[in-house]
């Protein structure tokens, strides 16, 4: 096939979209045109590398953050995009410091033993010298509340409830698992433990410690907290069962900062039919403070770029509007996020009539999940189950109502049709929030079969439109 009789025939298909919602060969035409360009063409490896290797991790707050927004905004321009603009945020700032170490100090059967440690995002930092404390193990909230207070008072709380091997699915073991980390330690300190350490949220069975974030609520004073690496956690719980008393030593020296000026990027191509209706494809640019936020989030980040990457290098001009957020601040405190929705809603001109974001790694394509309002669902769901067909071919059409993705879900009030991209989920926590989250651990063409899955999601939400 000619590539200007590809181009034309896109062109057309475009101009005769919403007559027919049915999926048809027509599209199964185009959508394999959209993969052969992305697979052959695209820019998002390189565009990745370089906020991998040249700026590195991009934690909120940092001036690393701002450097990559400034080069994604230049990224945005020179593709070609109708306007690139940034959106101001205050972020806060927490600096994990220097020192982060941990080690068993008295054990009969030990004596002293090295423990793999990361901060986690929003823990105080030890005096000096650290703290030292007994550890009890617990595996759930539940059963640390259940406990009398002079049970945890002066004591270092362990959770150790490992994600469930038994999900297929590495985002539900997830889901099932980090409640420890997220509220764990606040829940430790209201019942007075000096310090608290959560078994890193992966599957790997290795000694690469977790961050991540957590939080403390008001009025409780935060105390500190790490994630402890799986091979630690399980000698830690095994000496625990041997010994009636185990202590450890924590020392952290991270602090917590005044809040940042920040910015969400936005590059948008406008729509040629219906340019109030909005389309936007999106990752979040922040990462945390150690690896290289490679697929947490910069492949999300350059997966969205690419699409409209591609429809300006395909010579494709949408109906809609399309656009690429690139969201601030998504790790810790959803600040970037919240801003985006609340100017969405602000703007009385136009409207999002779809979001799709990319923030479960840049592992090969499996489909996306489907999440709105009952009543949109009901209005386009079975609709979006017949595009199976034609993603089917790609190994992308798991289609599937669930939970989209932090930074586009605050649009759903709005009446947006939200998309979560779903990649394959196996590797994905080996990565996600430790040192190992780097350029080398992300597969180029994996990487640009997401990008071309979410091209094809946009080409057919532009085509047809949202109901
Ligand atoms: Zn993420």
């Amino acid at each position: 096939m000619s590539r200007l009789f590809f181009l034309l025939a896109l062109s057309c298909l475009g101009a005769i979209g919403p007559v027919s919602a049915q999926a048809s060969d027509d599209d199964a035409f185009a959508i394999r045109g959209l993969y052969d360009d992305v697979l052959t063409r695209s820019s998002c490896h390189e565009w990745l590398r370089h906020l991998c290797k040249r700026i590195g991790h991009r934690a909120s707050g940092t001036g690393a953050y701002l450097s990559a927004v400034e080069y994604t905004r230049q990224m945005l321009d020179s593709i070609g995009c109708d306007t690139v603009w940034l959106q101001p945020v205050m972020v806060p700032h927490w600096d994990r410091g220097s020192v982060e170490k941990a080690r068993i100090v008295q054990s009969r059967q030990i004596g002293t033993q090295e423990l793999s440690v990361a901060a986690l995002g929003g823990s105080a930092a030890t005096p000096v010298l650290g703290v030292t404390g007994e550890v009890i193990e617990v595996h759930s909230l539940d059963e640390l509340e259940a406990m009398r207070p002079e049970q945890v008072k002066g004591k270092i709380v362990f959770f150790n409830r490992p994600m469930d091997p038994k999900q297929i699915s590495a985002f539900a073991a997830y889901g099932g698992a980090v409640d420890q980390r997220g509220s764990g330690p606040n829940l430790a300190a209201k019942m007075g433990a000096i310090a608290c350490l959560t078994r890193s949220m992966t599957l790997k069975f290795d000694d690469v410690p977790h961050s991540g974030a957590t939080n403390f609520e008001d009025g409780v004073a935060p105390i500190p907290a790490a994630g402890l690496g799986i091979q630690s956690a399980e000698m830690l719980s095994a000496l625990l069962k041997k010994e009636a008393k185990v202590t450890v030593n924590l020392q952290l020296d991270c602090h917590r900062m005044p809040d940042v000026l920040a910015y969400n990027v936005i590059g948008e191509i406008f729509g040629s039919r219906f340019p109030n209706e909005i389309i936007a494809v999106g990752g979040h640019l922040d990462s945390w403070d150690i690896g290289e936020g490679a697929h947490d989030d910069g492949t999300g980040c350059v997966q969205s770029m690419e699409v409209l990457h591609a429809f300006r290098r395909m010579g494709m001009r949408p109906q809609r509007t399309l656009r690429c957020v690139l969201f601030a601040n998504e790790e810790f405190g959803l600040r970037g996020a919240k801003r985006y929705a609340e100017a969405a809603a602000a703007d009385k001109t136009r409207r999002h009539i779809a979001a799709i974001e990319s923030d479960g790694g840049g592992h090969t394509p499996r489909g996306f999940s489907v999440d709105g309002t009952e009543q949109l669902l009901g209005r386009n769901f079975k609709r979006t189950l017949e595009w199976r067909n034609l993603l089917a071919p790609f190994g992308a059409a798991d289609l599937d109502r669930g939970y989209s993705g932090a930074d586009i879900a605050p649009l759903r009030p709005q009446d947006v049709l939200l998309f979560g991209f779903r990649p394959d989920s196996q590797r994905y926590f080996d990565y996600h929030h430790a040192r190992t989250d780097v350029f080398e651990n992300v597969h180029k063409r994996e990487l640009e079969l997401g990008a071309a899955a979410m091209l094809s999601l946009v080409w057919l939400l532009d085509t047809y439109g949202v109901q």
